[in-house]
């Protein structure tokens, strides 16, 4: 069914980031046969709140800063998403991007709706004192206006906001209702140290190492783009060397035998057919300043170039809007891998689908950040680290299986073997095992079922994830009785 509501926003207009975003929505819904008014509830920004205050500067004078929190779906609750610091932070910016995190949470079904928050500042002008007033001020308003709690809304860290800020709005929180008991889980992201879970710098890398692995796994897939199935042996590009983009490079290396072929940074790209060390290229970077001139290495002086070099895989993991119509048609890689938000604009998206080339979607291959987010609020709520109760007891429980193996065998192992095996097989899985494996899982799983989606809608993987996102947050309504 074709929704008949236009693609505006309640408070932007029909050219901005959230009409773009429900325009994708309408591009989708219209393969499913939801009612109009389900699609337009799922479509629509719950609630928002815009507000501003005033912080005193360091050297004595008032600067007035304007903040805002979008919860877009409250489908499920609690709502969850980033908070970013950026001076361009405007409250279409923050519908559209409150409105993918809900797409995003129900596609790797983490039980979530979406939010996203804001707070107009280049974070780079202000001291750390003066980010901590801004950032224990900003929570303090979000909890007077009951925009965040562990059962309400869940921030995390966005552009300009890291570990950090998190620590400052947990204990913010922590100090206005000391008789919440899960305070802890009113905010993400936060140092292990103060309820942070292992695994959480890496998830997003590890997420987009899992999706791609999990496309390259399909045969026919790969056969109809000239590629072997697996992972190992894929030529790699990526552009990127920040958190996402390093531990992507650095894992689809060390676990999925990929060749990291090129890498491009700001100051330029560099490239070998044989093959890059990620670590060692990080290593370059941090005593030379520069990735360019790493030995072995050919220099590509403008960066942006690399995304035209010839490889398996690209992954874009800096910034929007880097593959547009002007390089569309001499991107080489067979499968872009979207780790970035946005890295391809609309009309480069239909080229290089035209040409056959496998999009995977960010709404999907980026949400290893939020799902190892949740990871991290069940943690918080058992108040218990992942696999402390069972660790100790797993390691033993194998070496009686290997030892009972053993005594059951006509022949036993000589004890060196015996203790190899122990010391290969017989461990419990840490907190880090846990949240790697509940992230491969997710991974894998979301996308079989966008691919499904994909094959019986005959669509783009795009699309196929926001059908799969409405899907399920349609499901949502009608389980709670509210639509038929
Ligand atoms: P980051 O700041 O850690 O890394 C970005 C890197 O890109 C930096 O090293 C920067 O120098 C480099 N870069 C900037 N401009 C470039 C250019 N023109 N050419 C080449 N390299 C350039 O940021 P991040 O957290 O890795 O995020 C990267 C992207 O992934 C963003 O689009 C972000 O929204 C998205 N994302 C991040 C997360 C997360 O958990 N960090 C989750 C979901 C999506």
């Amino acid at each position: 069914m074709t929704p008949s509501a236009p693609a505006t926003t309640q408070n932007g207009s029909a050219h901005g980031f959230f009409a773009q975003v429900n325009r994708m929505f309408d591009a989708a819904a219209a393969h499913t046969d939801h009612l109009e008014g389900i699609l337009h509830q799922i479509r629509a920004c719950d609630g928002i709140v815009r507000f501003e205050f005033p912080i005193k500067r360091d050297d004595g004078s008032i600067d007035v800063v304007q903040a805002y929190r979008a919860e877009h779906s409250h489908h499920k609750k609690p709502t969850k998403g980033g908070i970013r610091y950026a001076p361009n932070v405007n409250v279409d910016e923050v519908m559209a991007l409150a409105a993918l995190m809900s797409y995003k949470c129900a596609i790797v079904d983490v039980p979530f709706g979406g939010a996203k928050g804001g707070v107009c500042i280049d974070a780079r002008q202000y001291s750390a004192a003066e980010l901590e007033r801004i950032t224990r001020r900003y929570t303090f308003e979000l909890i007077r206006k009951n925009f965040i709690g562990p059962g309400v809304d869940v921030p995390a860290p966005d552009y300009g906001t890291g570990s950090r800020e998190m620590a400052w709005i947990m204990d913010t929180y922590n100090q206005m209702t000391d008789d919440d008991l899960n305070g802890l889980a009113s905010v993400t992201g936060k140092p292990v140290g103060q309820g942070g879970v292992r695994g959480r710098t890496e998830a997003t890398g590890r997420g987009v190492y899992y999706g791609v692995r999990e496309a390259c796994s399909y045969a026919r897939d790969m056969e109809r783009m000239g590629l072997d199935a697996g992972m190992a042996g894929k030529t790699v590009v990526i552009q990127g060397l920040g958190n996402v983009g390093y531990h992507t490079a650095r894992i689809m290396q060390d676990e999925g035998d990929a060749v990291i072929v090129g890498i491009a940074e700001i100051e330029g790209a560099i490239y070998d057919p044989d093959g890059l060390d990620v670590d060692a290229v990080v290593e370059h970077r941090r005593t030379t300043g520069s990735i360019l001139d790493f030995p072995g290495a050919r220099n590509i002086a403008e960066s942006a170039k690399a995304l035209e070099l010839p490889c398996d895989v690209l992954v874009p993991a800096a910034l929007e809007g880097v593959i547009t119509e002007e390089n569309a048609s001499n991107i080489q890689a067979k499968i872009i891998g979207e780790a970035a938000n946005g890295p391809v604009t609309a009309q480069a998206d239909q080229m290089l689908r035209e040409r056959g080339v496998l999009l995977i979607p960010d709404v999907y291959l980026n949400a290893g950040g939020v799902t190892v987010s949740y990871f991290e609020w069940l943690r918080n709520l058992s108040h218990v680290r992942h696999g402390r109760m069972s660790r100790r007891f797993e390691e033993r429980n194998a070496e009686r299986i290997l030892r009972a193996v053993d005594e059951l065998t006509a022949e036993h192992f000589d004890n060196e073997l015996l203790d190899s095996l122990i010391e290969r097989i017989g461990f419990g899985a840490s907190e880090q095992d846990l949240v790697n494996s509940g992230l491969e899982d997710t991974m894998a799983f979301a996308y079989d079922e966008i691919r499904i989606i994909r094959e019986e809608k005959g669509v783009d993987m795009r699309t196929a994830a926001f059908i799969s996102a409405i899907n399920k947050i349609a499901k949502s309504y009608a389980d709670m009785g509210i639509f038929p």
